[in-house]
C-alpha cells in the first residue's frame, strides 16, 4: 500500500475523545506522516509540550498547531477580550516552538457587533498583524491567517478580503505570516478552484468537504470536486513548511473521520 502524502495532516480536533497523545497515535495508525495539534486539545488532555513532542517523534509525525480560536476574537471591540484572546494566541506560538510545529494557525478575529463598521475591523487587524509577525520572526515559524466561512460577523471571507489581507501582510512588512485557505469555508462562499488560484500568499491548507448540511463534510461526502482541488493545493504549497490540515469531525464516530480520509486520500500520492 503506497504511503500517503506527507502534507496530509489531520487535525487532533476530529479524535477529541481519544485525548491528543490518542490521537496522534491513531493518526499514525491510519498512515498519515502529520498532524495538525489543536492547542486546546493539548490544554484540555493536560499533556506537556514536551511529552506530545516525543511522542510525535516516536510516531514519525510532523506537525502544525492551531491556536485556540473558540470564544476568542483578537479584534474584539471590547478591550479586555482582545487582549485577552491575542495573549492566548501568541503564548500558542511559544508553544508550537517547543512543538517544533513550523505553521501556526490562527484565525482573523471577527466583528463584535454587526453595526459595527469593519473599517476599525482592519485597523486592528494590521496591529494584531504586526504583534504576530515580530513573535513568529522571533521563533522562527510562520502564521498562517485563516480565510473564515460565510457566517454572520465574519468578515476575512470572499476573495476582495482575502486579497485586502494579502495587501496588508505586505504594507506592514509581515515577513513571517501569511494566509491559509480553508477549502470548505471557500467552498460555502464560491468555487474553491478560484480561490486556489487568486488568493495570495497561501502557507497552508484546510481541507475537508461541505454539503448543504454540514460545512465541514468527510471527503467524499460533500459536493466539492476533490479530485480537481486536492493536485492543485498540493502544488501551492510545494515549496512551503505548509501542510493540508484534514477537517471534518464526525462527533458520532470519531474514528470513522480519519478512516474515510485515509482512504480517500490514497489516490494523491507524492
Ligand atoms: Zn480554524
Amino acid at each position: 500500500m503506497p504511503a500517503l502524502h506527507p502534507k496530509f495532516a489531520p487535525a487532533t480536533r476530529l479524535l477529541w475523545r481519544a485525548g491528543v497523545l490518542g490521537a496522534l497515535e491513531a493518526i499514525a495508525e491510519a498512515g498519515f506522516l502529520a498532524a495538525e495539534v489543536w492547542a486546546s486539545h493539548i490544554v484540555d488532555s493536560r499533556v506537556s509540550p514536551r511529552l506530545l513532542k516525543t511522542q510525535a517523534e516516536q510516531l514519525g509525525l510532523k506537525l502544525s498547531l492551531h491556536a485556540p480560536s473558540y470564544d476568542l476574537n483578537p479584534l474584539s471591540s471590547n478591550a479586555e477580550i482582545r487582549s485577552l484572546s491575542r495573549r492566548l494566541v501568541l503564548d500558542s506560538l511559544e508553544t508550537a516552538a517547543r512543538l517544533e510545529a513550523k505553521t501556526v494557525v490562527v484565525h482573523p478575529g471577527a466583528l463584535s457587533s454587526s453595526t459595527d463598521d469593519p473599517e476599525d475591523y482592519w485597523h486592528r487587524l494590521e496591529e494584531y498583524v504586526v504583534q504576530l509577525d515580530a513573535k513568529a520572526t522571533h521563533l522562527g515559524l510562520t502564521v498562517a491567517i485563516e480565510g473564515m466561512e460565510k457566517k454572520k460577523l465574519q468578515f476575512i471571507t470572499g476573495m476582495p478580503s482575502l486579497e485586502r489581507l494579502g495587501q496588508l501582510l505586505e504594507s506592514v512588512g509581515a515577513r513571517h505570516v501569511g494566509i491559509c485557505l480553508d477549502i470548505a469555508h471557500a467552498g460555502t462562499i464560491g468555487d474553491p478552484e478560484e480561490f486556489l488560484a487568486r488568493v495570495p500568499q497561501i502557507v497552508h491548507g484546510h481541507l475537508s468537504d461541505t454539503s448543504e448540511e454540514k460545512t465541514h463534510a468527510l471527503l467524499g461526502e460533500g459536493r466539492l470536486d476533490l479530485g480537481a482541488i486536492i493536485p492543485k493545493l498540493l502544488q501551492k504549497l510545494e515549496d512551503t513548511n505548509g501542510l493540508i490540515a484534514i477537517e471534518g469531525r464526525l462527533a458520532s464516530d470519531e474514528p470513522r473521520a480519519i478512516a474515510v480520509a485515509a482512504e480517500f486520500l490514497r489516490q494523491f500520492t507524492s
